[in-house]
């Protein structure tokens, strides 16, 4: 479950990078006005990504990006909204990856989404989602009246398929409250339905992204129960991994604590960000920034596409 509240974060709006206030010293990712984690309806956000960015810039920010799950479909449409409001948009995506069964989430920003080997891993991905979320609907099934008909009607058409939308079709059948309370009740793996789907190592995920000219950035590294240990750490950083996301309400102190002492020491970029789901989940955009030195870091080291810059 979530460690921080929202509250807890950084105010929205706040316009002015806080360098060295108790946020930047607590949570160990100064502030700024880049939101670089934030997901559209073309995976399981539920807005589009013209809406994202507007949300985005309501909130006080100058930059996002688009990190939908496994897909770089929402690109243009954010690109274009993003020239229209005068804002940076950082083109990213939040790659499926998986390390002894556990889900680990990598960001890359500004990668060659024509990358053949990207390419193919996502869409082996996106592919094997779709089987699993049938099968999770089968094993629903079982004891609910619910097809897959249900989730079909709560997924835009070609967007990543995921356990999210499994929740949105259970919320409509009244079978839950809401998105999160689905997956406290009938998705809590304890109850028996949970059906995983392929995702490639951390490893490599982070070379492909790496490959394709782009940024690697491992999302919510410190969630509870969730820390990598430190051999694949060391591995992904040999791998070339380019940072750590340290501001996300999911990330412990401690585990921050630990993280923030290893990007130090190995030099890697530290982000902050919402991971912002529309009303899909609580967190609000705005609610943890990418500091303008960070940001700058990772527009010089991506390379694979290119920024919209105002
Ligand atoms: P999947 O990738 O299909 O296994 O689903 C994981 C996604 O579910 C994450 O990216 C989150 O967006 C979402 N998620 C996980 N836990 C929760 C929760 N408790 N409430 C709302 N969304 C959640
Ligand atoms: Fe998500
Ligand atoms: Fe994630
Ligand atoms: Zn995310």
């Amino acid at each position: 479950m979530d460690t921080q509240q929202a509250g807890d974060g950084p105010q929205h709006g706040q316009l002015e990078p806080s360098h060295g206030t108790s946020d930047g010293a607590r949570f160990g990712a100064p502030s700024g006005t880049a939101d670089l984690h934030m997901h559209s309806s073309h995976s399981d956000g539920t807005e589009a990504p013209a809406e994202v960015v507007a949300a985005a810039q309501r909130a006080g920010m100058r930059t996002m990006s688009l990190t939908d799950h496994d897909t770089t479909s929402g690109w243009a449409e954010a690109a274009h909204a993003a020239r229209r409001h005068g804002m940076t948009f950082v083109p990213g995506m939040e790659l499926s990856a998986s390390h002894e069964g556990r889900s680990v989430h990598v960001l890359g920003y500004l990668f060659d989404p024509e990358h053949a080997g990207l390419r193919r891993a996502t869409e082996r991905i996106r592919d094997s989602r779709v089987g699993r979320a049938e099968a999770m609907v089968r094993n629903i099934g079982r004891d609910y009246d619910f097809t897959w008909e249900d989730v079909l009607a709560q997924t835009s058409d070609g967007a990543t398929v995921g356990r999210p939308h499994i929740a949105d079709a259970l919320v409509a059948r009244g079978y839950a409250h809401d998105r999160s309370a689905a997956f406290e009740e009938i998705l809590h793996p304890r109850r028996g339905y949970f059906v995983s789907h392929y995702a490639p190592d951390p490893a490599t995920a982070v070379s492909l992204i790496v490959a394709a000219g782009g940024v690697a950035v491992i999302a919510h590294p410190a969630g509870r129960g969730r820390m990598l240990p430190p051999s694949v750490l060391q591995e992904l950083i040999r791998s070339g991994l380019g940072g750590f996301e340290l501001g996300h309400r999911e990330n412990t102190d401690e585990g921050t604590r630990a993280l923030r002492r290893l990007a130090h020491d190995a030099d890697l970029i530290v982000t902050g960000s919402s991971d912002y789901h529309g009303s899909g989940k609580p967190n609000r955009p705005g609610e943890y920034t990418t500091s303008d030195a960070m940001l700058a870091r990772i527009l010089a080291a991506g390379t694979g596409s290119a920024p919209v810059l105002p």
